[in-house]
């Protein structure tokens, strides 16, 4: 599964996923084709997740987040306010949130509950011994 991305600084589709790591036989032969670009072993915060291929550029996840942002903001938010906001799009939130609920979202949502019990539990532990006299 090798993905091609536009690279954002000359528009060509010759952007490449950076790997991290120490690679495998299969993402060594990966990289020798030029289909992936090996970043390394060391890995750091806000390292870039893509490599141009034709122009050496590189981008990364936390980047486009930040485009996408802007770009809401500009076109979707338009200086409203918070309140402004849920108040003109309650009602298709909602719905579209309701669509969203897939059995397998609900299933994934019991399991961290019950995640969320369970740390409860213990900290209901350590305040017993705390309150007890
Ligand atoms: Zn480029």
């Amino acid at each position: 599964m090798t993905r091609i991305f536009i690279c954002p600084s000359c528009s060509k589709k010759t952007g490449v996923e950076i790997i991290y790591g120490m690679p495998s036989e299969d993402l060594a032969k990966k990289a020798e084709l030029g289909e992936i670009a090996l970043g390394g072993c060391v890995i750091e915060p806000n390292q870039p997740n893509y490599r141009c291929m034709s122009c050496s550029f590189e981008w990364g996840r936390a980047r486009q987040f930040e485009e996408a942002k802007q770009q809401w903001l500009k076109e979707t938010v338009k200086g409203k306010s918070w309140t402004q906001m849920m108040d003109d799009g309650d009602k298709e939130l909602n719905e579209k949130a309701k669509a969203s609920m897939t059995p397998e979202y609900l299933a994934m949502w019991g399991n961290a509950e019950k995640d969320c019990d369970e740390g409860e539990g213990e900290d209901r532990d350590g305040d017993k011994t705390q309150t007890n006299f």
